[in-house]
Parts: C-alpha cells; structure tokens; sequence
C-alpha cells in the first residue's frame, strides 16, 4: 500500500536576515516545527505558495527550498532564499514576509550528501544550491580534499564556509545569473583531475547543470554511482515547467 504523506506543517517566520546581497534567511519556527526530525541540514522542502481548498481539483502552487540549518534544540530552521530578479512567488514571498507570518510545508525529503568516503570531492553550483553545498561541505572529514566551484552574483555574495583545509573553494562571480553562461562549466574543465574515486555534487540552473553533467561523464568518465546531479531552476521557466523540462531532459 502506498505510504501515506504527511500533512503539511505551518510553520512560523521568526526572525529575517541578510546573509548577502543576494540571500536572505529566513528562521522559521513555531509549534509547527515540533516533531521535525532532526539531522535534515540540505534536505529539502516543498513550501505551499498557494493552497486551494480541499474539495477543488486545483493543485497547491509548490517551490522546494534547502534546510539550511535545523537546530532541533532551539526549535529553528534557517532556509536561505535566493533574491532573483525575476517575478517568483517564492522570493516574493520571502522579500515580503515579517516575523509572525506563517506559511506551510511538505517534508523534509532525503538528503543529497556526497560520499564521505570518496577520495576526493568536487561540489559545483550556483546560489540557489549554495545552501545544500554549505551543508555537505561542512559534514567533511577534517581530512577531506578536493573543490568546490561556487556561482555567486557579485563579490559580496561570497560566504565564509567551514571547509576542511584541503577543499580549495573557487567563487565564479555571474552577475546576469538569468542569461546563458558556461562559467562553471569552464571552471569544472579548468580542474586538474585528482586521483582516486571522487564524490561529485552539482546543482544549479537547468542547462549548466545539463552541460557539466554531460562534459563529467563524457569527457571525464565519471560513473554515474559517484556523480549527483540535479537542476534546481530554470531560466525563464517557473518551477512547474521546470518540472517538465526536468521529465524531458536527456539522460546522457
Ligand atoms: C532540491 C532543491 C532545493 C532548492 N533549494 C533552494 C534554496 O535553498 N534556496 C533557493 O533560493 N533556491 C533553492 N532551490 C531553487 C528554487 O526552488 C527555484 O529557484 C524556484 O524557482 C524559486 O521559486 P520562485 O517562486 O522564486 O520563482 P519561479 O516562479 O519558480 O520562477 C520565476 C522566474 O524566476 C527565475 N528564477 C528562479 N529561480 C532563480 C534563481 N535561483 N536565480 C535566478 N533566477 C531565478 C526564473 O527565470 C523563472 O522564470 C532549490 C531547488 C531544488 C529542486
């Protein structure tokens, strides 16, 4: 029998802050958070932008947003949201929201870890992963080596991460992130190749995820059990013809 989902929580806006120009944090809290499991640092969420009622076929209007942080001990979880320039219910919601607005959310869905026990690692996204990124990079072994390539909009956006010695963080400023660009991309080519078994993570907007995913396996031979990657937005489209678009994407 299928499982049956969880109803959604409502959650509370705490406290707003300004992580950089363009992130905002929002902490959420509430009796809503009580029984989240704890641990869900770069899980992600689906929050409800709009929520028809129950007897229509209309279905809720859903973006995905990262755990950032859960601090079960406090009763927090910090989301970290993108400030695009385009028209978006989500960031709209987020530039708009005060403290003691409530929203509702779906999950927290499995975590998308790389794998600690790889050689050497390779994160790549741009900031609408920056969240999850900052996540997996801070469960490394203190030993850990490898890179992390980092798409931000402007200078300021750059975040001070705790990061294992060994992991030399790129920042690859993009300041028009909703026209096409082969930055990371380039950057990913620009490597040198360590030795060993890797642990790869890339997340982004759609075709520069697709390009770096398709120039790892072709041209790098990556094997498809130690590569994750996923397009999280997509230029032009909102998340629901994202979703399409994702359905439709080869699979190379
Ligand atoms: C698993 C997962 C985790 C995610 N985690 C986060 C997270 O922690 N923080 C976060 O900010 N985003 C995250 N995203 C991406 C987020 O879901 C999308 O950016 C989403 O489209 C934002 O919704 P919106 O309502 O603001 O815009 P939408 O209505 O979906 O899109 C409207 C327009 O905005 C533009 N747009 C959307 N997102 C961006 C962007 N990031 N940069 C530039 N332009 C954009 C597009 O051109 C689009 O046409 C995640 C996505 C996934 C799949």
């Amino acid at each position: 029998m299928a499982k049956k989902k969880s109803p959604p929580r409502q959650l509370t806006v705490l406290k707003r802050s300004n992580v950089s120009p363009h992130m905002l944090r929002i902490t959420f809290g509430g009796p809503g958070l009580q029984g989240f499991p704890d641990d869900q640092d770069s899980a992600y969420i689906k929050l409800l932008m709009t929520e028809p009622p129950e007897d229509s076929d209309e279905r809720p209007v859903v973006r995905t947003y990262t755990v950032r942080h859960y601090d079960a001990a406090s009763s927090e979880l910090d989301v970290d949201f993108v400030l695009h320039d385009s028209e978006g219910p989500a960031a709209n919601w987020a530039k708009n929201c005060v403290p003691g607005d409530t929203i509702k959310v779906m999950g927290p869905g499995p975590k998308k870890l790389v794998d600690y026990s790889a050689d050497w690692f390779l994160l790549v996204g741009d900031m609408s992963a920056l969240p999850a990124i900052s996540a997996n990079i801070e469960g490394m072994p203190e030993d850990a080596k490898g890179f992390a390539i980092l798409e931000v909009i402007e200078e300021a956006d750059r975040q001070n991460l705790k990061a294992p010695a060994g992991l030399e963080i790129q920042w690859v400023m993009n300041p028009q992130p909703e026209e096409p660009s082969e930055r990371l991309l380039n950057a990913v080519k620009a490597l040198e190749w360590r030795p060993g078994r890797p642990s790869i993570w890339v997340a982004g907007e759609f075709s520069a995820a697709l390009g770096v995913r398709s120039y790892l396996k072709k041209e790098r031979g990556v094997d498809r059990k130690d590569l994750y990657a996923s397009s999280y937005w997509q230029m032009g489209k909102s998340e629901d013809e994202h979703r399409v678009s994702k359905r439709n994407a080869p699979d190379d």
